[in-house]
């Protein structure tokens, strides 16, 4: 039996993906997902800023997405894609954790990012409810409420400076990492007070966030911490097709999102780690044009290939 050799294959069926599938599904094109299910906002119970959805629960929104893609004809496959080969002449073979194989014209990559939460009791289990990383998703959700930063990590300074926007009850937890005088000074001309020990765990009472220990044994008590984690993309299947990829693990990309492997393109937070829900699906809307405008291309040159065949045939 002859594979089914689908337009474009979408690894990653998140904001990005699925609005991406929804452009191409609309251009008339077969499209498929294939998707692990844990998308990067699923520990939290709201999504915010997004135009007309504030508030969602962010596993609606995809319910939704997913709905939408089906109404046109896209096929989700619900398993995570383990390995990647081929090319964009001889079509992409990409095989699933559980073996099933999906050849496809083109790839577009929309895996998203791994958070790298610090080793230490409580953090995951605060994850997304009282660790939180952006202050445009939920600042306002805790604002005014006595609040921390988790510093000792690049930007977190800033990270501060931010955040006492939402709220002047802020607190930097330097977490055993010297704090440049110059940097102190900003915190203190901003009134954030700074506590230099290390933190040992984040404090739980059951579904309520108590605060932070610290190495001393002292307890700081605030509501929420705030935190940028290393984000981590996940990009293997980039470079197993033969893409760069930098030291951090970003894809080498231009700005319509295609990488250096022909046929292949990448998007949402895979390549903006900053990129929040709206901008990652705005993202992934612009990249599916392009990809359909590829396959545009490619389809006049097969038709222009093939009636110069019957040409030369006939003459
Ligand atoms: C705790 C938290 C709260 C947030 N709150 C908000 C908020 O309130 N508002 C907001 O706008 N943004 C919020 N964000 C940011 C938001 O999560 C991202 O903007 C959004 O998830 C990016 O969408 P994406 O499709 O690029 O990636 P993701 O949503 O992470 O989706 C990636 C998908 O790819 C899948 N995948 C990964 N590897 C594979 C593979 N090999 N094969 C198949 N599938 C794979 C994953 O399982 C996942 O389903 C929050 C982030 C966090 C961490």
């Amino acid at each position: 039996m002859t594979r089914e050799l689908f337009d474009t294959a979408i690894i990653g069926g998140g904001a990005a993906g699925l609005s991406a599938a929804l452009v191409l599904a609309r251009s008339r094109r077969s499209v498929v997902i294939l998707d692990g299910g844990a998308p990067r906002n699923a520990p939290a119970a709201h999504m915010h800023g997004f135009l007309s959805r504030d508030g969602f629960p962010p596993s609606r929104l995809l319910e939704i997405g997913r709905e939408e893609i089906a109404s046109y004809g896209a096929r989700l496959v619900p398993q995570p894609v383990a390995a990647a080969s081929g090319d964009a002449e001889a079509g992409f073979v990409l095989t699933t954790v559980e073996g099933e194989e999906i050849a496809a014209r083109r790839i577009i990559l929309a895996t998203g990012v791994e958070d790298v939460l610090p080793a230490i009791p409580g953090a995951r289990e605060a994850w997304g409810r009282f660790l939180l990383h952006c202050p445009y998703c939920h600042g306002y959700e805790v604002r005014d409420r006595p609040l921390a930063v988790f510093g000792g990590v690049p930007g977190a300074v800033k990270h501060a400076l931010l955040l006492r926007q939402w709220s002047s009850d802020l607190t930097y937890l330097a977490n055993g990492s010297p704090v440049e005088e110059e940097d102190a000074q900003l915190l203190r001309a901003r009134d954030i007070r700074i506590y230099e020990g290390r933190i040992v765990e984040l404090l739980l009472d059951g579904e309520r966030f108590v605060g932070v220990r610290l190495e001393s044994g002292e307890a700081v008590p605030v509501e929420a911490v705030f935190l940028r984690p290393e984000s981590r993309p996940r990009t293997e299947l980039v470079a197993a097709l033969g893409g760069t990829v930098d030291a951090a693990g970003f894809a080498q990309l231009d700005a319509s999102g295609r990488t250096s492997v022909p046929g292949v393109w990448v998007t949402g937070n895979l390549v903006d780690p900053r990129a929040q829900v709206i901008t990652a699906a705005g993202h992934a809307n612009a990249v599916a044009m392009d990809v359909n405008a590829d396959l545009v291309e490619d389809d006049v040159r097969g038709e222009l290939l093939a009636s110069r065949r019957a040409e030369s045939r006939t003459a």
